[in-house]
Parts: structure tokens; sequence; C-alpha cells
């Protein structure tokens, strides 16, 4: 675990017993992977969060994180990242949308690298600073424009994006590797969101639909 989890165990609402209950109910609700459940559980969510908000940080719910922005439910973070890991070992994953990067720091314990792009400078910023201090060194972030991709990293064997596009961008498509899996919830503003499982098989891209969701959406760039 890294060290610097241990200096923000937490107390009452934020203690271990908490997160453990978190994990319990994750798992009612379905999230088998051992490993995902195991890295919600040393995971102190608490500190992703506003120091006003972190006695609810282990409740299954979105919360706010500043600039408009949300921090995922827990129950979303386990499914997408169960879903990632399905069909084996992950080197290296490319998300979209670092927000408060807890999503990230629960990744970055159960792959290779992560490389996460976030467009908001300021909530970009914050968030290197908290990942620097919590010592997950296999995570590089990067402030841009997510439906560019990180061009340079790729392929990646997987790519996660927790904005919701209103269509699958096609640049990052390109930068899954063969084999490769993206989860991504897909949907315009006011449409129901679909949470969609894209895996590579050579040029041909085989989509399924997971769930229905609700994300924010995903800025638009320039595709
Ligand atoms: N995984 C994050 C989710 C945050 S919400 C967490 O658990 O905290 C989605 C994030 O995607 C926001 O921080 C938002 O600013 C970012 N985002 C939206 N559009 C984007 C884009 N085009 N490129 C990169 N990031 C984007």
């Amino acid at each position: 675990m890294s060290a610097a989890f241990e200096q923000h165990k937490g107390i009452g609402m934020t203690s271990q017993r908490t997160r453990d209950r978190l994990v319990q109910r994750l798992q009612e609700e379905g999230i088998k992977n051992i490993e995902v459940l195991a890295a919600i559980s040393r995971t102190p969510r608490h500190i992703f969060v506003d120091e006003a908000l972190a006695t609810r940080a282990y409740e299954d719910t979105a919360l706010p994180i500043g600039f408009g922005q949300t921090i995922s439910q827990p129950y979303i973070v386990a499914r997408m990242t169960e879903v990632l890991l399905q069909e084996g070992p992950l080197q290296s994953v490319l998300e979209i949308g670092t927000g408060c990067g807890y999503q990230t720091a629960i990744l970055s314990q159960l792959v290779g690298e992560v490389c996460s792009i976030e467009y908001i400078p300021e909530l970009a910023k914050r968030t290197q600073a908290l990942l620097r201090e919590l010592q997950l060194d296999n995570i590089h972030t990067r402030i841009g424009d997510g439906w560019q991709g990180w061009a340079e990293k790729a392929p990646f064997d997987a790519i996660i994006v927790t904005a919701a596009p209103d269509e699958i961008p096609q640049n990052l498509l390109q930068q899954l590797a063969d084999n490769g899996r993206m989860v991504v919830p897909v949907g315009g503003e006011g449409d129901v969101q679909q949470l969609m499982l894209v895996t590579r098989h050579g040029d041909e891209f085989e989509e399924e639909i997971l769930d229905q969701v609700l994300f924010v959406p995903m800025v638009k760039g320039k595709k």
C-alpha cells in the first residue's frame, strides 16, 4: 500500500470500518473482483473531496468536487474498473477526466501505469498535487482535451472515460491496443447515457451496452 495512505486512515465516519461497510455494500450490489474491492477498502476516499463533505465520502453517491464537477459514485468506479480488468492484467491505461483523482488512484493500484487527462487546469493542478502527496508514482497526468487522447503514450491496453461524450471519440478508438478495451458513458446532454464497453479486434470494434448511467458531459473539444 502507498505509505501515504496510512497517514489518512481517518476516524469515525472516515475510518477503516466505514470504508469496509462501503466495500460490503458494493459486494451486495454485485461487485466481485477481490482486487478492486481491496483497493477501495484501502483508499481514503474522504481526502479526495472537500473537508466539509468528508463524512459523506463512504456513502455510495457522487459528490461535488468544485468547478461544477463531481466525484463518481463508488459503485460506478468499482464497476468500470472491474469491467476493464475482466480479461486479465493491464499494463497501460488512459483515463479521460481526472477530476479529483479517486478513480485514478484506484486504477494505479491495479495496473502498470495510468495516464490521465483533465480539461480544467485548476482542478488538474489541485489533483496532481494530491496524487504526488500520495506517492502514487505510476500516474502521469496532463491538462488537455480528452477528445484528442494522448498519442505519445498510445497504444493503451484500456481506456476509461469518466465524462459523457455524445458519441464515441474516434481518436480514442485509434489509441486502443489490439484486444484493448474502452469503457465509456455515451449520450448527449439530457439523453439517457449508456455505459458502453468497446473492444478492439484489429480494425473492428465490438460494442456492448452495460448499464444506464449519469455522468457530467464531456466538454466538446476539437474532434
Ligand atoms: N474520475 C473523476 C470523474 C470526475 S467528473 C472522479 O472520480 O473524480 C468528469 C471529469 O471530466 C471532470 O473533472 C471534467 O472536468 C472532465 N472533463 C470533461 N470534459 C473533458 C474533456 N474533453 N477532456 C478531459 N477532461 C474532461
